[in-house]
């Protein structure tokens, strides 16, 4: 899987080592484990899909590109919104220094749980709640990451990112469809950038 991604990159090192040391297998119903090295989103439950590895890779080159604490090599602190299975947040740790992660939908979260907890990954906390709302305790964040769509970003992620850092989010733009958008944060204030169309499940208020 990740030499495929070698060749349709080019990607950081880092993201590639982080995609290589995190067993996605482990990660997907055991019906589903010879297609998990492929490049494609699968089920995980609860209608919601583990994200294709190319999107992973991508995403993560991007908030690599831009983060300061990337001079360290890493993402520093980062919110993820969305654990789902838990996969993303795993290869998330071997890029960072402390990562939170927030489910909505407590069964997955349960289920994140589990499937993380042989990985040995102490600077991995997850939240279970509605993640449109952040997780304030921990901001500022470094690094923001959403695997789930909504029509805007939330203000709560605009201000718990901190500045110099980077967060990364596909947007729903009406007409446009899903984009995956950036929003760099300075300290004269946000910027906003966006990348190519891409396809996510949808971002939903409150926690079930
Ligand atoms: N990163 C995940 C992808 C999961 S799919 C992985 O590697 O498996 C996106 C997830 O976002 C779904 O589990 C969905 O329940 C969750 N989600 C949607 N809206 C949310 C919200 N407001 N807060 C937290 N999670 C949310």
């Amino acid at each position: 899987m990740v030499e495929r991604l070698r060749v349709g990159g080019p990607y950081h090192a880092r993201v590639l080592d982080a995609l290589t040391s995190v067993p996605r297998h482990r990660f997907v119903d055991a019906a589903l484990v010879t297609q998990a090295y492929e490049d494609t989103s699968l089920p995980i439950g609860h209608g919601q899909t583990i994200s294709k590895p190319s999107v992973v890779a991508r995403m993560l080159d991007v908030l690599m590109d831009g983060v300061t604490a990337r001079a360290a090599g890493h993402l520093g602190r980062v919110l993820e919104i969305g654990t789902g299975c838990g996969y993303q947040a795993a290869v998330l740790c071997c890029l960072s220094r402390h990562v939170v992660s927030v489910e909505r939908i407590k069964g997955l979260h349960d289920k994140a749980r589990d499937l993380v907890a042989p990985l040995r990954m102490n600077q991995l906390r997850l939240v279970y709640g509605d993640g449109m709302l952040g997780h304030p305790p921990n901001a500022p964040y470094d690094s923001i990451i959403a695997a789930a769509c909504g029509a805007s970003v939330p203000e709560s992620w605009l201000t718990q990112l901190a500045v110099g850092g980077r967060l990364i989010s596909p947007v729903d733009g009406a007409s446009k469809g899903q984009m995956l958008v950036v929003v760099d944060r300075h300290e004269g204030g946000y910027q906003r950038t966006e990348y190519e169309a891409v396809q996510f499940v949808p971002l939903k208020s409150g926690s079930i």
